[in-house]
């Protein structure tokens, strides 16, 4: 079967200030980097109202339709602005996520990977920050309970950043399993071992600054792969974040791009083993352009690996 390819030309209409990390670059990057592999290559719709409202409240909605401006950019937090494509950009990326979770569930592809701009998994239920608009990993979990009707699923975030707004979302969802791996300290700040949800259904992994990959595949194979196990998810969304590559400016881990295509071959054989291999990944942080474009190649030809 066919993984997915998931992406719009609106993820290149949400622009941010000169020298900002968060910047269109990257996600031309991306999509240069995925030439030529065998994808189904599909266009993101638009989120329809009802999928946002799953995850973030009218109220937010509406905040945000107010602050879009018209022409230049608009200051939502130190980081995160809005330009005249950010609303039609972040609805596109909610809706790429949804659409890549109708697919994997139909059966359409074995896999999916939302190639999206801006980042999501830092937006809390009523609260943009950290480049992020909508929780879409957090969404793409809630669309495949509430609207699919499965009982379990887990969501992998492999940031180097603290996933708080999938946290924030998924806090007291006791049908969710979120496991977030984040350097520590570093921003947000949030995300220490003892966060671990309502129902103990959040875990969080914590890795000192200059981690690397063995370090990286030896927490993984203890905490993470066991507790993985152990939910029997029936899908596995990933935010696929590729900042704690060495070469990544905003943090301080030293993974490398075969740590990446370790790890979702991991991930991949384990929904493989527990639910069909049913994967929705979609991509979060990551800022250093070559190490973000040969991360994400790698990512995806594993993920293309798995499916066929
Ligand atoms: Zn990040």
């Amino acid at each position: 079967m066919a993984t997915a390819l998931i992406t719009h030309a609106a993820f290149l209409e949400h622009v941010t200030p000169e020298g900002h990390p968060e910047r269109v670059a990257r996600l031309e990057h991306v999509l240069h980097a995925l030439e030529g592999v065998e994808l189904q290559r599909v266009t993101a719709p638009m989120a329809a109202e009802d999928d946002l409202l799953r995850i973030h409240p009218k109220a937010y909605l509406e905040e945000l339709r107010a602050a879009a401006p018209d022409k230049g950019l608009a200051q939502l937090d130190g980081d995160t602005f809005l330009s005249p494509g950010s609303l039609e950009a972040a609805t596109r990326g909610a809706g790429a996520v949804v659409r890549a979770v109708d697919m994997v569930l139909s059966g359409e592809v074995a896999n999916a990977f939302c190639a999206i701009r801006p980042p999501g998994h830092h937006a809390e239920k009523d609260t943009a920050m950290g480049f992020c608009l909508f929780g879409n990993a957090a969404l793409a979990a809630k669309h495949a309970l509430d609207h699919h009707g499965l009982s379990r699923v887990a969501v992998v975030d492999f940031d180097v950043h603290h996933g708080n707004g999938t946290q924030d979302v998924l806090w007291d969802e006791k049908r969710a399993l979120l496991i977030t791996s984040q350097q520590m300290p570093l921003w947000p700040g949030s995300g220490k071992p003892d966060e671990t949800g309502a129902f103990d259904n959040v875990l969080n992994v914590t890795l000192a600054p200059d981690t690397d990959g063995t370090v990286m595949r030896a927490a993984y194979e203890s905490q993470v792969f066991p507790r993985l196990r152990a939910f029997k998810p029936e899908m596995i969304v990933i935010s696929a974040g590729f900042d704690a590559h060495r070469d990544d400016p905003l943090a301080g881990l030293n993974w490398d791009t075969d740590d990446f295509r370790w790890l979702t071959r991991q991930l991949c054989a384990i929904a493989a083993e527990l639910c069909d291999g049913r994967v929705v990944s979609t991509l979060e942080g990551g800022y250093d352009l070559e190490a973000l474009a040969q991360s994400t190649r790698a990512h995806v030809e594993e993920l293309l690996e798995a499916g066929k």
